[in-house]
């Protein structure tokens, strides 16, 4: 079963837009049509909404919330566990990883959940800061700060880790940008 709701808007109007194809549809003088094929099968499938115009994979609206933050956790202790060992470049891209993870879990997200979905949004700007990604959380904190479904402590800590992302820029520092607690 898919996800039917857009991982970015929420807006329940999504297109598959393109992808690759197999199939076996003879061909004619005039070319080929998909309604003669014996059978059509496609893969990598790109999905589109159609309220905000994000483009994401197909894949990212299978699974469950669950599955795709517990993905998330994974790769931000793995993430932890390279800073620690002073290997920065590797902690950053694992906690690149981490954020696109989290970022695919808000999808999963039913619109009561709005604790849940807080908390989520957050720890994906968390992450993306970590990750030296700045200019990405700060689009995707201010898309969700827009969207008004935040509920009100998520609203606030978002705001103070926009503030600091700013400061964290120069610095780059793993780690930087901690939501205030
Ligand atoms: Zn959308």
């Amino acid at each position: 079963m898919w996800r039917l709701s857009c991982p970015t808007c929420g807006a329940e109007e999504l297109w598959v837009v393109a992808g690759s194809f197999s199939s076996r549809i003879p061909l004619a003088p005039d070319g080929f049509a998909f309604c003669d094929a014996k059978f059509v099968d496609t893969e990598d499938e790109l999905v589109e909404c159609g309220a905000c115009a994000a483009r994401f994979p197909l894949a990212a609206l299978d699974g469950t919330w669950l599955q795709h933050h517990k993905a998330s956790e994974a790769h931000a202790a793995a993430a932890e566990l390279a800073s620690r060992h002073g290997d920065a470049a590797a902690a950053k891209a694992l906690y690149a990883q981490a954020a696109e993870a989290e970022e695919t879990a808000l999808a999963f997200i039913e619109p009561d959940q709005t604790r849940t979905l807080g908390v989520t949004v957050i720890s994906a700007v968390a992450l993306r800061c970590k990750a030296g990604q700045f200019e990405l959380a700060e689009s995707l904190a201010v898309r969700w700060l827009r969207s008004k479904r935040l509920p009100g402590f998520a609203a606030d800590q978002l705001r103070v880790l926009l503030r600091s992302t700013g400061s964290g820029e120069t610095e780059g520092s793993v780690g930087g940008c901690e939501p205030a607690r």
